[in-house]
């Protein structure tokens, strides 16, 4: 199964691909973390992409395209991937829908994960995530039990750089203006499937869950 996750910065969509990777035995792929990590061990590919990440905008297609098609015929992607962060344009999913194409494979659901723009802008604003295993806690709604410290490794949490206001409302802009058409994109050929994302993660998860399961049935 291959599963594209839509939704603003803050939607929730690591949270989610978490849940599904473990529930549905999938590969998760996340754009940003893969900068993330190029960015901390200082690789050319970090160096490119870091002025775009700090501002808040979009890095590069030519970049970014190269950087996850490369990253999805690794031989644990086989089995199936959960995208999370791409593509985050329509030239980036339609050279996504070109590749798979080629491995006579293709995107079976995009789940658009919805939120409104003030619950974004407050779980932004107090995000920190585990530098070992990407868990994210949140300071007022969801801190972990001791301060400083992730509850499922033990690892570091650390804020985000472009966890600050001011980068936070360009991601937002970023989103509705080159994102937000995916979802037009991706209902044309029936994919979409919509889920509100508001609510404690465990009931997200099940109403993705389910509405993967309706949608799978339907086929
Ligand atoms: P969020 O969804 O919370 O903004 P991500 O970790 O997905 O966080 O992305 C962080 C940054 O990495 C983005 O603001 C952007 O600069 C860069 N990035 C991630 N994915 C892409 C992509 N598909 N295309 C271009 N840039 C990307
Ligand atoms: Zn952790």
């Amino acid at each position: 199964m291959y599963i594209v996750l839509l939704g603003a910065p803050g939607a929730g969509k690591g949270t989610q691909a978490g849940a599904l990777t473990q529930e549905l035995k999938l590969a998760h792929i996340a754009s940003g973390d893969l900068f993330r990590q190029a960015l901390g061990k200082g690789t050319e590919l970090g160096l490119q992409a870091k002025a775009y990440m700090e501002k808040g905008q979009l890095v590069p297609n030519e970049i970014t395209i190269k950087m996850v098609l490369e990253r999805i015929t690794s031989p644990d992607c086989a089995a199936g991937i959960i995208l999370d962060g791409f593509p985050r344009n329509v030239e980036q999913a339609k050279a996504l829908d070109e590749a798979l194409k080629l491995q006579k494979k293709g995107i079976d659901y995009a789940v658009y994960i919805k939120v409104s723009e003030g619950e974004l802008l407050k779980r932004l604003t107090g995000r920190w995530i585990c530098r070992k295993c990407q868990a994210p806690f949140h300071e007022v709604s969801s801190p972990p039990k001791t301060k400083g410290k992730c509850d499922k490794c033990g690892g570091e949490l650390y804020q985000r750089a472009d966890d600050n206001t001011e980068t936070i409302k360009k991601r937002l802009e970023v989103f509705f203006a080159e994102t937000a058409p995916l979802i037009e994109y991706y209902s044309r050929t029936n994919k979409l499937m919509e889920v509100q994302g508001e609510g404690s993660m465990e009931d997200i998860s099940a109403r993705i869950i389910s509405a993967l399961r309706a949608k799978n049935q339907k086929k």
